[in-house]
């Protein structure tokens, strides 16, 4: 299977597939897009790709639900599958054994190529002219606080010394064409890295790339070990490292196949603010805060380009299938070095990610003679409710083999036939 090293050889795949619909007539810019992506995730649909959106120059186009599930009944997880490279009829187990396998590989460190042949350099934007209102940047829920000018790009920084790259998706605001405001959360990778530039007193550099290969995205979104570089583990998922590029107003490099390329300066004062916007559990927000400010000081883009957007909200969208597979892949390496058996694990995009499901082979007993149940069950939740990237969730099912735990039915028939309190045990025949 061969991997996509840009965005629009990955579009091609979904079309083949039928998991692709071009909507040519043309959409509003400002709630359209926003509404399609949301209607496309609560029904399985085909991608929407907008290819005629009001208020942008011709060619201009946003794609939605970038990683969401798959209109391909036979295939749920194709979008994820072939963003990863493998197989688009992947199960879930594939996919997690795949992550799994990568975390053992070693890292290859992106590799620069030519700038004045890279697609993400072909138009180039600065000062004046390098303004966000030439890009199609929808609202995403209609009671947010702002255009979020990211929602599926990379977010990328490195730190004062230059030891630490890395690459994330983090929510960004639109403010106006030269300005965005950005979560800034401390304990995040991007926070800490944020933290070092305020010390020093200097605004950090920063890149928002929109549109990178699907691999890329998927990296950034899912926990992979702290002190990996997401580019080097792409790198190590394709065998060969990312294509970048010298910035043209940071010293940082960038993806050279990406559809557009956002660099600039971040405040060190929390200077704007920032929010609400529409969260994965299905709620719409209504908090702002403080955030700091991203300056904008020079664009480039590919013909034509593709700027991703991802509405979070009521499942299923890529908060969830993106967010599930990392944090399955996560918890199977904890168990696995824990010496606990366990054959899988899911978190249901239908719970909004907020359960958690392990699953356990069937001969368990033979390989912890000594363990009870109970206490199997109390060292699983020792290792999963201590681990970072499982910090949101409130409950684990432990289930046998029998059970799908991609199929929330077959989840619901085994809480439902083995979950029993005391007092309705004891009425049991
Ligand atoms: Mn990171």
């Amino acid at each position: 299977m061969t991997h996509h090293k840009d965005l629009r050889s990955y579009l091609d795949a979904l079309d083949a597939l039928g998991d692709l619909a071009h909507i040519t007539r043309e959409v509003d810019g400002d709630m359209e897009p926003g509404a399609i992506t949301r209607l496309a995730c609560e029904t399985d649909a085909p991608a929407p790709l907008m290819e005629n959106i009001r208020g942008v120059p011709p060619g201009f186009r946003i794609l939605g639900a970038p990683a969401a599930r798959s209109s391909r009944k036979d295939m749920p997880y194709a979008r994820v599958a072939l963003s990863l490279g493998l197989e688009p009829g992947s199960t879930v187990p594939q996919i997690v054994d795949a992550l799994l396998a990568n975390r053992e590989r070693p890292g290859i460190k992106p590799v620069r190529v030519d700038a004045a042949t890279a697609p993400s350099r072909k138009h180039i934007l600065r000062g004046d002219d390098a303004n966000l209102d030439r890009f199609p940047i929808p609202f995403a829920h209609d009671s947010d606080g702002g255009r979020y000018a990211n929602t599926w790009g990379m977010l990328i920084a490195k730190t004062p010394d230059g030891r630490w790259t890395n690459w994330s998706i983090a929510r960004v605001m639109k403010v106006d064409g030269k300005r965005m405001a950005g979560l800034m959360v401390p304990s995040q990778h991007i926070g800490q890295i944020w933290g070092e530039w305020v010390k020093l007193g200097k605004p950090m550099p920063y890149a928002l790339v929109q549109g990178v290969a699907p691999a890329i995205a998927c990296a950034a979104g899912i926990p992979i070990p702290a002190d990996v570089n997401e580019a080097d583990y792409v790198g190590a998922l394709w065998g060969e490292g990312i294509e970048v590029v010298p910035g043209l107003s940071v010293d940082l490099d960038v993806p050279a196949h990406a559809e557009v390329v956002i660099e600039g300066h971040v405040s060190i004062e929390r200077d704007c603010p920032e929010g609400p916007y529409g969260e994965y559990s299905g709620y719409l927000g209504s908090e702002s805060s403080m955030q700091p400010t991203f300056h904008v000081e020079t664009i480039s883009y590919r013909d034509d380009p593709i700027w991703p957007l991802v509405v979070a909200g009521r499942p299923a969208d890529e908060s969830h299938t993106i967010w599930a597979m990392g944090m399955a892949a996560d918890a199977m390496a904890l168990l696995r070095a824990a010496g606990l058996p366990v054959t899988t694990a899911w978190a249901p995009e239908e719970s909004a990610v907020h359960w958690f499901v392990v699953v356990v082979p069937n001969h368990w007993r033979e390989l912890l003679p000594d363990t009870t149940t109970e206490a199997f069950a109390r060292k699983v939740g020792e290792v999963l409710f201590s681990a970072s990237s499982l910090v949101f969730i409130p409950k684990i099912f432990l289930v046998d083999e029998d059970i799908d735990p991609t199929k929330i039915a077959d989840v619901a028939w085994a809480l439902a036939r083995n979950c029993w309190s005391q007092q309705s045990s004891a009425a049991q025949p």
